[in-house]
């Protein structure tokens, strides 16, 4: 088996499970197999494709992705088709002919297809050795991606008689795994359960608050590298999509709205690295499977953590290190709401209203969150610190901020309790704007008192100070802080206040991903180019061709002969053929030309970890200069000959990005924003227009849409 592995994939070993998985097979005895996202399934059933003596009928949802397949399984000259409405009639013809004439091991259909009469009479007469259903959990309306058409596939077992079945799925609870046996009707197979637990996927959670610059910070660190950025919406992919090309990134944003040919296209330019960001709605990914997915960022959190670990499991499927990067603000929770509002049946929107809090749950997490995870797939994880999620990477040291704190408290107390947060600490700050001259504040004693803080890390001490009461915030427009009696008491106390280093470090982000630094990064980068020459040349997608863990592999061993070459993972029978000599001469060539030491195969050195950076801000930046200088909304939209609406859209990105403006001067008259504010509060912000009618069209959608943002504010 391990010569069969290595002669068609070029592996040396097994992925956990495999090989049990693969023995079970090919004794044809049923079984489910439950396997993360890249853990290896496809393995599972195409290596005992190889060995049986007739045809593996592979059963799959995923059109777009059967063509990946069976190109990925050709360029290791396996001899695969698939059928499908995407293929003319005479090319299905064509490929039936090969099948009867047994030139074809695997075969890839989508289950409507086996529900067709002709295709039944056709399969009939072939000798098939082994039935694979992939992505099984689509047969279980308890699944979270149910397909009626999985339901026929009850029928395979006596459609099939004596055939062997292998389930495959990522995600599947106990009631998601009977229900497929029961549905596939081979209720005694053997189940084979992989650990969940992604060891390369690294997993975070970080406060939405200034979620933009944040989201440029960690991008800066996968520059040229594939990465998927999950949305809520269509308007917000194209968005963030449109913010990130601004900004010098290539990004493209893909949703169910796009026609299928700009689907198609952008999916293309993904697969061959020459887009390297997806903004997508979750449509994106059921039809992609690209190995070297480096990052997976959800801008908004999803509604099931079912469909969360799925989605993140396209990270790193090559096994490489991989980061995940949630953004949470229980503000969106909102968004999914209303949502779920709209589901009839109550049971039905009892469950996601469950799932969803589940997911707010997992985002509140101060524990490990792979154990929760793998706990709510039935899990348990065998370690204290899984080391690759936030909660046990970065041990939150509590910092004492006693004595700023009491600056703070000061602040508030001395300019007479009624100012917001921002003048407080500029005042602190000892910024000499109009406002704080204007009321003297520039002479008190508070007045530039701070130094060792910057403007963030106030902002998030004084929510701190809010939180434990110590300050109160009033509701309205611009909520004004005030001291409490728990904050007097404090005050004339030795009493200390702590908060913690992760809340205090705003903006410390992300490490770099990929520590592995031993390999040689201008050798990497010389292979990937030539990787995608030659994948230009034979059309198909690089990572066909060697996965980047190949390549760097090559980049660390510097493999100068067909023998060592042949040593690579992913290195087999076809590949070195085919592309080992090109590759070869161009690792010579760099060895001698940088007379480079080739090193022992053991000696890969350990992993060094790497610095942080510090964010930047650059986005509807003329609106943000205009506001700056206090000019109407109006003139705002003359000047860059836009509508007013869009200014206010620019208003509300900016402060979800978390940007300190002055909206003061905005201020409508005082009775229109109560009323506007009011209308809000009945009838919640999800939408303007039941606003709009319950104030009789007394105001304009502008103004009522501006209301909107300064209550976020
Ligand atoms: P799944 O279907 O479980 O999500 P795949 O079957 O697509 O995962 O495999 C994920 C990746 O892992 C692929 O790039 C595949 O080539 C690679 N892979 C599978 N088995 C092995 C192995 N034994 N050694 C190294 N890589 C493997
Ligand atoms: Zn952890």
């Amino acid at each position: 088996m391990k010569k069969t592995l290595k002669k068609y994939f070029g592996y040396d070993n097994f992925r956990p499970l495999q090989e049990e998985v693969i023995k079970h097979v090919l004794s044809k005895k049923d079984c489910l197999v439950l396997m993360p996202t890249g853990g290896g399934k496809s393995l599972c059933f195409q290596l005992p494709a190889l060995k049986f003596e007739g045809l593996t009928l592979v059963i799959s949802p995923l059109i777009a992705l059967m063509k990946d397949q069976v190109d990925s399984l050709k360029a290791c000259d396996v001899r695969a088709e698939y059928i499908n409405s995407s293929l003319s009639a005479v090319q299905i013809e064509e490929i039936m002919k090969r099948v009867k004439q047994k030139k074809v091991k695997l075969l890839y259909i989508a289950p409507e297809r086996l529900a067709l009469k002709d295709f039944q009479d056709f399969l009939k007469n072939i000798d098939i050795s082994l039935l694979a259903v992939d992505e099984a959990h689509c047969i279980s309306e308890w699944g979270h991606d149910f397909r009626p058409d999985y339901r026929d596939l009850s029928n395979l077992k006596k459609m099939f008689l004596g055939v062997p079945i292998v389930a495959l799925t990522a995600t599947a609870t106990k009631k998601v795994r009977n229900d497929i046996l029961d549905q596939l009707k081979i209720k005694k197979a053997s189940v084979f359960a992989s650990s969940f637990n992604r060891e390369n996927l690294k997993i975070k959670v970080l406060e939405k608050k200034h979620a933009f610059p944040k989201l440029l910070n960690t991008l800066d660190n996968y520059k040229n590298e594939s990465v998927i950025i999950y949305c809520f919406s269509r308007n917000e992919t194209e968005e963030i999509a449109e913010n990130l090309s601004l900004n010098g990134f290539t990004a493209r944003a893909y949703h169910a709205g796009l026609s299928s040919d700009n689907r198609k296209n952008v999916q293309e330019l993904f697969i061959n690295d020459k887009v390297n960001i997806i903004v997508a709605t979750i449509a994106f990914g059921m039809g992609i499977d690209k190995p070297d997915v480096r990052l997976v960022v959800h801008y908004t959190f999803p509604k099931t953590l079912e469909g969360y670990y799925q989605e993140i499991g396209r990270a790193g499927r090559d096994g490489l290190p991989s980061e995940c990067v949630l953004f949470y603000t229980y503000a969106d929770t909102r968004k999914h709401q209303f949502f779920i509002n709209q589901i009839l049946g109550d049971r039905l929107r009892t469950q996601a209203e469950e799932k969803l809090s589940e997911v707010l749950n997992y985002s509140d997490l101060a524990s490990c969150r792979k154990e929760y995870l793998l706990k709510y797939f039935g899990e348990k994880l065998n370690k204290k610190n899984c080391g690759a999620c936030d909660n046990c990477l970065e041990k939150k040291q509590k910092v004492d901020v006693s004595e700023v704190s009491r600056k703070i408290i000061s602040a508030v107390v001395r300019t007479g309790n009624r100012y917001g947060k921002n003048y407080i600490i500029d005042v602190l700050l000892g910024k000499k704007n109009q406002k704080i001259i204007r009321n003297g504040h520039d002479e008190l004693s508070v007045f530039g008192i701070v130094n060792d803080f910057s403007e963030n890390n106030l902002g998030q001490i004084v929510t701190q100070l809010v939180a434990g009461s110590y300050l109160v915030k009033d509701s309205g427009m611009y909520p004004t802080l005030s001291i409490s009696k728990k904050g007097a008491a404090f005050l004339q106390s030795q009493e200390k206040f702590s908060i913690n280093q992760a809340e205090k470090e705003l903006f410390v982000l992300t490490e770099k991903h990929n520590p592995q630094q031993a390999y040689n990064k201008e050798l990497f980068s010389e292979l990937r180019k030539l990787r995608k020459k030659l994948s230009e040349k034979h059309q198909i997608p690089p990572f066909m061709i060697f996965g980047d863990n190949s390549l760097q592999e090559m980049a660390y061993y510097l493999p100068t002969t067909k023998d060592d070459f042949s040593k690579i993972s992913g290195v087999g029978a076809k590949k070195l053929s085919e592309y080992g000599p090109l590759f070869i001469r161009k690792i010579s060539n760099f060895v001698n030309k940088n007379k480079l030491e080739v090193p022992e195969r053991e000696d890969r050195s350990e992993r060094k970890e790497i610095k942080m950076r510090a964010p930047k801000e650059k986005f509807y930046s003329k609106t943000r200069e205009l506001i700056t200088k206090k000019i109407p909304v109006k003139r705002i939209a003359k000047n860059q000959n836009i509508g007013i609406d869009t200014v206010i859209n620019h208003i509300e990105k900016m402060i979800d990005a978390g940007l300190k403006l002055d909206l003061e001067y905005l201020k409508l008259p005082a009775d229109r924003y109560r009323k506007i504010k009011k209308a809000f509060g009945d009838c919640g912000e999800d939408r303007l227009r039941p606003v709009y009618e319950y104030l009789d069209g007394d105001f304009s959608y502008d103004e009522i849409k501006l209301v909107r943002a300064l209550i976020r504010y």
